[in-house]
């Protein structure tokens, strides 16, 4: 138990929200909607592996101020299908028109999030989310899901057009909490944005490792790869 912690934030994607895994579910629905594999002699998964490629790419972008919310959406869909040949408009217009709206109807959460809120809650922690997503996904993200049982306060950088690691992002998650930056934990995915991010502003930041990248080595505060190792520090 962290005695001084009285305040734990979550990142959304990929850490209680299972992006990856409602992402591929969606896209691989949507790819036989329009018989992209018949009309084109594509697989799914190399359309995926390309996608996945250049999404993560342009996120990063957006996180370093790079690129716009609009350009990943111009881009994503449209420039992964003409890198493989794919010269259709009423394709990547389909992806383009409904992904954000399909995506957040599979709604799988990370293994064992429930039950870790459901813990950290019954302890007495406040429980926030903090996320870099778009505002209104995020708080569908929440809302559409058990999430929503445990969470005080939900915050996007969109709101103020930053993101993670900008500590703005962080200050104004706990301005919405109340709470701070000595009695706030983090609990991210993503070793900058998340990690480096929350460290910096005073909290006390733990990564989850849930991609178990053998690269992240404990660096003064605690890595996990299952969210109910939560329990072993809280
Ligand atoms: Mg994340």
């Amino acid at each position: 138990m962290q005695k001084k912690i009285k305040h734990i934030f979550f990142d959304l994607d990929n850490t209680l929200w299972d992006t990856d895994r409602n992402s591929k579910i969606t896209l691989q629905q949507m790819y036989k909607d329009v018989d992209v594999e018949e009309k084109y002699q594509l697989s799914f998964l190399d359309f995926f592996t390309s996608y996945y490629k250049r999404n993560e790419n342009l996120w990063a972008l957006y996180r370093q101020e790079k690129v716009t919310k609009q350009n990943i959406l111009d881009q994503r869909f449209k420039k992964t299908f003409q890198e493989l040949g794919v010269e259709d408009e009423e394709i990547w217009g389909y992806f383009d028109d409904n992904f954000l709206d399909k995506v957040v109807q599979n709604n799988h959460l990370i293994d064992n999030a429930e039950e870790t809120l459901d813990y950290l809650k019954t302890k007495g922690y406040e429980l926030h989310v903090v996320s870099n997503g778009f505002i209104q996904q995020t708080n569908r993200k929440v809302n559409d899901t058990s999430i929503k049982n445990y969470v005080t306060t939900i915050t996007s950088g969109e709101e103020i057009n930053k993101r993670k690691p900008a500590r703005e992002v962080f200050e104004l998650g706990m301005k919405k909490a109340q709470a701070l930056p000595e009695e706030s934990s983090f609990i991210g995915d993503d070793w900058e944005a998340d990690v480096l991010g929350s460290k910096k502003t005073g909290m006390f930041p733990v990564f989850f490792n849930y991609k178990k990248d053998e690269k992240y080595k404990q660096n003064g505060f605690p890595i996990i790869r299952d969210l109910l190792e939560l329990k072993n520090i809280f």
